[in-house]
C-alpha cells in the first residue's frame, strides 16, 4: 500500500513555510521533498526576525534551516555595493565554511547572491578584492574575520544578520573572545542566531548576553516508547564522504541482503547511488516523489517478485509502503531526526523476523548517531568498514557456498557436462580443472572487485573511552584556549594514549593554536576535543594527538596548508 503523497515542495513542505519562488525553484532543483524538523522549527521564527538558539548537530539539516530565511530577507540594494556584507556566519572551521558557503550559493543561485567564505591558510589578498567588490553574506572563521576587521578590509556596519554555527566548537577552539570583538563591530538591533550541538553552560551565557528573547529550538527530543522499538541489529560505518559509495557497495556485499531499502536525502542522491549500484551488479531502482504512482507500483511490484533487490528511496517516497520480505535498511546517511531513524528502522525485523539497520555516518555525523542511541537507548554498534581482505575472504565464502549448494542439489543434473569433464581431464590434473572451473565462476559473480582500501576515519569518544587519556590530556584553559600545564614537555614521553606530532610551522609564520585545532579538525575530521596539549615555538610545533588516530592526521595535513603554508608533519623524535 502506499499514500499518493506530495511530490515536490508543496503546503506541508518548504512553500508551506512562505519561502519565496526563487529559493522553491532551487530547493527543487537540489531535490529536496520537505523540510527536515529543525528546518520546520527555525524557518518561520527567523522570517519573522526573531533571534533563534537552537540546538542541532550536522546532519539535521540546520544549514537551510538559518540559510534559507537569510535568503529569503535577501534584496540587492540600488547600487549593489558598496555598503557591507548583510549576514555574517561565524563556523569553527575552514572545512565548514566552504560547506556553508556552497549551500548557501546553491540555495540561492536564483537570487544572483554573492557569499563569500573567509578562512584563513589561504592568501588574504584574494578575499580583500572579492570584499571590495561586494559581498552579500560572508561566511568565515573567527580568526580570519578578526583579521579582516583589523586591516578594515571588510565592513560590518550593514550586517542584519549574525549566524553562530557550531558555537559549542568554537568555543573549544578557543575562539570566544575573537567572536565577542566581532559582535562588537556589529550593530546592536541585528538579528542573532546560534546553533550548537550541545548546550553548556559558556553556550548560555552568550546566548544571554548577545541573543534578544530568542526563539529555542530543541530538535531530537521526541518522546519515545522503547517498547515501540523493533529488534533490529543496528549497526554503523564511519566513512568520508568521498568514499561512500564504495562503503556502501562493500558493506551489501558483505551483508548480503535478499530485499533492502536505501535511505536517501535527496532526488539527485536517490538517482546517484541507483547508478553506481546498478554498475556494481546490483539490481537496484530509484523511488522518489519524482515517480507517478504507475511507476512507483511498478517498482514495488518488481521488488515482491524478487527481480529487484535493492530500493533506492527518499523519505517520502518510501511513506506508507510495507514491504514484507525486507531484511536491510540502509542510511545512507544520519537520519535528519531521531524519528526518522526510528521510522526507517521500524521497517525490518517485523513479525520476529530478523533484521538488519545500517547506517553509514560521516565523521561530522557521529553526534547525531549518540543521541539516536540516547533517545532509543539501543546500541549502535560501530564497525569498520570491511577491508578488501575481508571482503575478498567473504566472495571467495560465497563462491563456494554456490558450489556447495549444487552438490547438495540434483547431482544427476551434473552427468552431462561428465563428457567435457573427461575430455579435459584427459591431458590434465582434475584439480587444475577444477580450479579453473572454480576462477570462472568467482568472476562471473563479481570476482575480487576493488581493491582499493577505504581509510578509516578517526572516531569520537565515545567509541574509545577506554583509551581517552583524561581531563588533562587537553589542558585548556576555561576561556578555552591552552594553560601552561597542557603544554607538552618536549623530549618526554606524550600523555598515554596519545601521539605527539611535530609541525614544521611555528610563531613566526603566525600561527596560533586555533590555527592549529581548525585545521586538524578541519582536515582530518577529528573532533576538536580530541586535540591535546599545543606547543609552538618559533619555527615548529607540537601537538598531541590520540594515538589510534596519529596517522590519519598526519595523512590529512600532508597536502594542507596552514596559514598559507605547506609544513613537514611527522612523529615527534625523541631528540627534537
Ligand atoms: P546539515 O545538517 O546542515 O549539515 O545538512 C545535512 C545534509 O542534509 C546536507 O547534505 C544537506 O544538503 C541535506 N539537507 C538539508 N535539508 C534537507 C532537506 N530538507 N531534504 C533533503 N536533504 C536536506
Amino acid at each position: 500500500m502506499m499514500t499518493a503523497d506530495a511530490a515536490g515542495p508543496d503546503e506541508a513542505g518548504f512553500a508551506g513555510l512562505g519561502l519565496r519562488p526563487e529559493l522553491l525553484e532551487a530547493l527543487t532543483g537540489l531535490g529536496y521533498e520537505e523540510p527536515t524538523p529543525i528546518q520546520r522549527e527555525a524557518i518561520p521564527p527567523l522570517l519573522e526576525r526573531h533571534d533563534v538558539l537552537g540546538q542541532a548537530a550536522t546532519g539535521t539539516g540546520k544549514t537551510a534551516a538559518f540559510a534559507l530565511p537569510l535568503l529569503h530577507q535577501f534584496s540587492r540594494s540600488a547600487d549593489g555595493s558598496g555598503s557591507g556584507p548583510a549576514a555574517l556566519v561565524l563556523v569553527p572551521t575552514r572545512e565548514l565554511a566552504e560547506q556553508v558557503s556552497q549551500a548557501v550559493d546553491s540555495y540561492g543561485r536564483g537570487l544572483g547572491v554573492r557569499v563569500l567564505p573567509v578562512y584563513g591558510g589561504t592568501p588574504i589578498g584574494r578575499q580583500v578584492q572579492v570584499l571590495r567588490r561586494g559581498v552579500d553574506i560572508v561566511v568565515g572563521t573567527p580568526g580570519r574575520v578578526l583579521d579582516h576587521l583589523g586591516r578594515e578590509t571588510i565592513d560590518l556596519s550593514a550586517v542584519r544578520t549574525v549566524v553562530l554555527d557550531e558555537a559549542d566548537e568554537m568555543l573549544d577552539m578557543g575562539f570566544a573572545e575573537d567572536i565577542e570583538a566581532i559582535l562588537d563591530e556589529t550593530p546592536a538591533e541585528r538579528q542573532t542566531v546560534l546553533f550548537s550541538a550541545t548546550m553548556p553552560p559558556r553556550i548560555d551565557a552568550i546566548a544571554r548576553k548577545h541573543l534578544r528573547e530568542p526563539v529555542r529550538i530543541q530538535t531530537g527530543r521526541p518522546q519515545l516508547d522503547p517498547g515501540e522499538l523493533p529488534k533490529v541489529k543496528q549497526s554503523a560505518y564511519l566513512v568520508a564522504r568521498a568514499h561512500k559509495p564504495a562503503a556502501l557497495g562493500r558493506i551489501l556485499d558483505i551483508e548480503a541482503p535478499t530485499a533492502a531499502i536505501v535511505f536517501c536525502r535527496t532526488r539527485e542522491e536517490v538517482d546517484e547511488l541507483t547508478e553506481v549500484l546498478n554498475g556494481r551488479g546490483y539490481r537496484a531502482e530509484a523511488l522518489h516523489g519524482g515517480l507517478s504512482q504507475d511507476q512507483r507500483d511498478r517498482v514495488m511490484g518488481r521488488l515482491r517478485a524478487g527481480t529487484t533487490q535493492l530500493l533506492v528511496a527518499t523519505d517520502v517516497a518510501a511513506r506508507g509502503l510495507d514491504i514484507e520480505q525486507l531484511t536491510h535498511v540502509v542510511n545512507y546517511n544520519v537520519p535528519s531526526a531521531p524519528e526518522a531513524y526510528v521510522h526507517r528502522i521500524g521497517r525490518v525485523g517485523r513479525a520476529g523476523r530478523q533484521g538488519a539497520a545500517i547506517t553509514l555516518a560521516e565523521p561530522r555525523e557521529q553526534r547525531m548517531l549518540t543521541t539516536i542511541e540516547r533517545l532509543t537507548r539501543q546500541p549502535i554498534a560501530i564497525e569498520d568498514v570491511p577491508s578488501v581482505a575481508e571482503l575478498r575472504a567473504r566472495r571467495l565464502a560465497r563462491t563456494r557456498e554456490a558450489i556447495e549448494h549444487t552438490l547438495a542439489g540434483d547431482v544427476t543434473d551434473l552427468d552431462r557436462f561428465r563428457g567435457v569433464l573427461a575430455e579435459l581431464t584427459a591431458a590434465r590434473d582434475i584439480e587444475e580443472v577444477a580450479l579453473a572451473a572454480i576462477k570462472m565462476l568467482h568472476e562471473a559473480s563479481g570476482g575480487d572487485g576493488d581493491d582499493t582500501e577505504i581509510p578509516p576515519v578517526a572516531r569520537t569518544a565515545r567509541d574509545r573511552t577506554r583509551e581517552r587519556p583524561g581531563r588533562d590530556f587537553g589542558g585548556r584553559d576555561s576561556r578555552g584556549g591552552r594553560d601552561d600545564r597542557g603544554r607538552p614537555a618536549r623530549g618526554r614521553p606524550a600523555n598515554a594514549g596519545s601521539a605527539r606530532l611535530f609541525l614544521g610551522i611555528g610563531r613566526r609564520a603566525g600561527l596560533r593554536p586555533q590555527d592549529m585545532v581548525g585545521a586538524i579538525a578541519g582536515e582530518s575530521g577529528l573532533n576538536a576535543r580530541d586535540i591535546g596539549a599545543i606547543e609552538i615555538q618559533d619555527r615548529f610545533s607540537l601537538v598531541e594527538v590520540p594515538e589510534r588516530d596519529a596517522d590519519m592526521v598526519i595523512a590529512a595535513l600532508r597536502g594542507a596548508t596552514i596559514r598559507g603554508r605547506k609544513a613537514t608533519v611527522r612523529r615527534e623524535r625523541p631528540y627534537n
